[in-house]
């Protein structure tokens, strides 16, 4: 078979035998697949040669781009080691030590690191583990505690209890009879304010709502979930400042435990190692995904105190082991990937350099808010969101049926670029390891994109 049928061959097996995640499979199979061969740095290669930047760092998470020397030699070294060791009842050296670096690094009060292989678990054991946490409570509120709350628009996963904290509608309303029940709390998206207000006029109405909703239920709450600064599936939805501490001070106020979802948000994103640093929040519980193992293998963690591990500790008939254990939980190799990143962070002075890059994307965001049909432009650190509508003056959303995101990505993909949308909304999330030059590669074939794309709806 020569080379080209190969490829072609490559082609139609994708579409004969790959459901594909988050994506219309009818539409889907109507496009020539885009089949990734390599990456290096910012860029990526297709099976033909062509080179795209990675505009949105494959999904979140390649954190210092693709193919990074130190992270596959860790990798390498440690496959000659051992490949897998289960950390059921055995333990590991990256485990260990991975362990130790994280919570070394994570806002204070974060002592103990519960191991899993992707966020939407980190976000299940987040959910058991705070409610196990009041059953098992020496003060004995058995069996009270047991609510969620959650905000609108929130994402924290695919799987059902996940899906029951979720809050966008067009993921989690037809498994709502699966689901358990959850308190939502408004969501603070200023462009949409549901009480119509303007920050810093409004002095944080949702916040005051929110305070209603955890007063009312508190006593039969166990804990409250976020994704701390940016609500990032819903759209990069960037809190208004002030929002975040006060959704720490209500939990205290009222007792119930703080879940800081940092899946997406956390390892570099937002220009600090962890989101909640921005408004100096330290969590009850933390999850963490996505960047952790820089883009190489699938990894996750949960961290808690030591007052809510401490009430998992009795004699081994009582039956407060926390009973949950994934079958790859803390597999050594992606642990070795993942200390490999952290000290990429330190070497590079990642975090470091950061700055200067949010402000050179922040300056040269704002000829987008002039677009026409740009409604809004959001932005924290790496994040970007930026909102396509209809109509500029009345918000009017695009008619689903126009596809507007996908075809400002699919326009983008022509230009060399790939990016993924949420709805609407063109997501820009470059590597933290990006260039200028690259950047501005970024920038300016978004930029064309969008313009090319719009100005074909008006003509
Ligand atoms: C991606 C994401 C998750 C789910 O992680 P998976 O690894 O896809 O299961 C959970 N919470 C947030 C905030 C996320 O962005």
């Amino acid at each position: 078979m020569s080379i080209v049928d190969q490829k072609l061959q490559l082609e139609d097996y994708d579409h004969s035998y790959i459901w594909h995640p988050f994506t219309q499979m009818k539409d889907y199979i109507k496009e020539k697949p885009l089949i990734i061969e390599k990456g290096k740095g910012s860029y990526l290669w297709d099976i033909y040669g062509n080179k795209y930047l990675d505009g949105i760092s494959s999904l979140w998470v390649t954190t210092h781009g693709h193919c990074r020397k130190e992270i596959d030699d860790a990798i390498i070294k440690q496959i000659s080691k051992v490949s897998h060791a289960t950390l059921l009842g055995l333990s590991h050296s990256p485990g260990i030590e991975l362990a130790k670096k994280v919570v070394e690094i994570s806002p204070k009060g974060l002592t103990k690191v519960f191991y899993s292989e992707n966020g939407s678990s980190a976000v299940e054991i987040a959910l058991k583990i705070a409610f196990q946490y009041w059953l098992q409570h020496p003060e004995g509120s058995k069996g009270k505690k047991q609510k969620f709350i959650s905000l609108k628009n929130a994402y924290h996963g695919d799987t059902l209890g996940a899906v029951s904290v979720g809050g966008i509608d067009l993921f989690h309303e037809i498994y709502h009879p699966l689901l358990f029940e959850s308190v939502q709390g408004a969501s603070p998206y200023c462009y949409r304010c549901e009480f119509n207000e303007k920050f810093p006029l409004c002095n944080l109405k949702c916040l005051d709502s929110l305070d209603q909703v955890i007063r009312k239920y508190h006593k039969t709450t166990a804990a409250m979930i976020i994704e701390p600064m940016v609500q990032g599936a819903a759209g990069i939805l960037v809190f208004p400042p002030g929002f975040l501490k006060g959704v720490r001070q209500l939990c205290t106020k009222y007792n119930i435990l703080l879940i800081a979802d940092e899946i997406a948000v956390g390892i570099g994103r937002t220009g600090k190692m962890f989101a909640c640093e921005h408004e100096d929040v330290s969590p009850d519980i933390m999850t963490i995904g996505k960047g952790i193992t820089g883009g190489y293998l699938p990894l996750a963690l949960t961290l808690t105190r030591d007052e809510i591990y401490n009430a998992f500790l009795g004699e081994y008939e009582e039956h407060k082991t926390f009973f949950h254990g994934h079958t790859y939980t803390g597999n050594p190799l992606a642990c070795a990937a993942a200390l490999a990143n952290l000290k990429i962070f330190e070497k590079d002075k990642t975090l470091l350099k950061l700055t200067e890059k949010i402000d050179y994307l922040k300056k040269n965001l704002v000829r987008f808010t002039k677009l026409n049909h740009v409604g809004d432009v959001r932005q924290l650190g790496f994040m970007v969101g930026i909102e396509l509508v209809a109509d500029k003056n009345s918000k009017k959303p695009f008619d689903p049926h126009m596809k507007a995101g996908i075809k400002v990505i699919m326009d983008a993909r022509e230009r060399g670029l790939i990016l993924r949308p949420l709805g609407d909304v063109i997501v820009l999330m470059p590597h933290l390891s990006i260039t200028i030059e690259e950047l501005d590669e970024l920038l300016d074939k978004t930029f064309d994109s969008i313009c090319h794309v719009m100005h074909g709806f008006d003509a």
